[in-house]
């Protein structure tokens, strides 16, 4: 496999070379050494002692996304890195919380080279567990860029994936009143190209793992009768219930399905909008895979704007909320892009 050695740093501002190779180098030592760079002492000390060691079948898991996510990023031409399993902390739900705040299934700090895992989460579906893995991986495999400057104290985000963090000059400028924290682009666009490639993993898995007393169920006929039955009462598509446990009495609902309808549209207009370079929606979404993953955002801006028109790329940018009442949502965001093209084919049409 042509896996990458190390990440990649990339570190802006007008810092001196010595202090940003610093940074770089705590980077790679949290990567390859697990030193948990970034993360407060009292915090570390409660990881080291807390974290759930990982079963034989765990271990095998993190090899299997890690196969994945080389697979997914080789298609793409690009190089994966092997995230190594040390990274990756099983937390009991409680620890997870104080460090990720509440009721999240994983989460991946790209500026720790870690990944936290609730425990609860993955007791619950090991199958969900492993999907939670891989979509956290995908964004530590996703760009990443910090900002370092000679007169401020701290170094701050720059790129994550797609998400663009306002410069440190600038952050005073760009808080974002409604939201009342400073401007973050490409949140939601970010987060539902890695969930529709978490989605694909999900049902390989399903066939390349067998994890006992899931597994069998979730292939079920029984199962998929269930999925049908639930997704009916709900009224969604069966493909956005993600588990249903094997007494019925709960599920769970796949991630950010909001934003994925957003993407899935803008997918579907650039596939219509440009026939022979792209034979389906699967080959236009390569090419923002590719973008959370080098940062090069040019080719994806214009293929927006060439199907949307001018400035549709920043709407697409400010999604940042699901809920339909929330400034910059989801549904608000869907309605500016099909106004957006209904006027594009109007006047290209003329
Ligand atoms: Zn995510």
């Amino acid at each position: 496999m042509g896996m990458k050695e190390s990440p990649e740093f990339r570190i802006v501002g007008d810092d001196t070379p010595e202090n940003k190779a610093a940074l770089v180098a705590d980077l790679n030592a949290a990567f390859h050494e697990n030193t948990m760079f970034g993360i407060k002492p009292d915090i570390q000390e409660k990881i080291r002692d807390q974290e759930i060691e990982k079963s034989e079948l765990a271990l095998e898991v993190i090899d299997y996304v890690n196969k994945k996510v080389d697979e997914l990023m080789m298609d793409l031409g690009l190089e994966a890195v092997e995230f190594p399993a040390e990274n990756i902390h099983i937390l009991p739900a409680q620890l997870y919380s104080e460090i990720n705040g509440p009721s999240s299934s994983g989460q991946a700090k790209q500026e720790n080279q870690a990944v936290f895992v609730n425990s609860d989460f993955l007791r619950r579906s090991p199958t969900s567990g492993a999907a939670t893995m891989y979509h956290e991986v995908l964004h530590l495999n996703g760009h990443f860029a910090g900002e370092m400057n000679k007169d401020t104290p701290h170094t701050t985000f720059y790129r994550k994936g797609l998400v663009i963090y306002p410069l440190q000059a600038k952050r005073e400028q760009r808080i974002n009143t409604q939201l009342e924290k400073p401007w973050t682009l490409f949140w939601g666009l970010n987060e539902a190209i890695i969930q529709r490639a978490t989605r694909k993993f999900n049902l390989e898995i399903l066939d390349d793992i067998e994890f006992e007393g899931e597994t069998k169920w979730m292939k079920s006929p029984e199962y998929i009768e269930e999925r049908v039955k639930i997704a009916e009462h709900l009224g969604i598509d069966p493909s956005e219930i993600d588990w249903i446990s094997e007494d019925r009495k709960n599920y769970t609902l796949d991630s950010y399905p909001e934003y994925r309808k957003v993407y899935s549209y803008v997918l579907e207009e650039i596939a219509k909008r440009f026939p022979d370079e792209y034979k389906d929606t699967d080959t236009v979404d390569k090419e923002f895979l590719k973008a959370t993953f080098t940062g090069h955002m040019v080719k994806i801006g214009r293929l927006v704007e060439k199907t949307f028109g001018p400035g549709s790329f920043r709407t697409l940018g400010n999604m940042h909320s699901q809920k339909p009442d929330e400034p910059f949502s989801a549904q608000e965001t869907m309605e500016e892009l099909k106004e957006m093209r209904t006027t594009f084919i109007q006047h290209t049409q003329k």
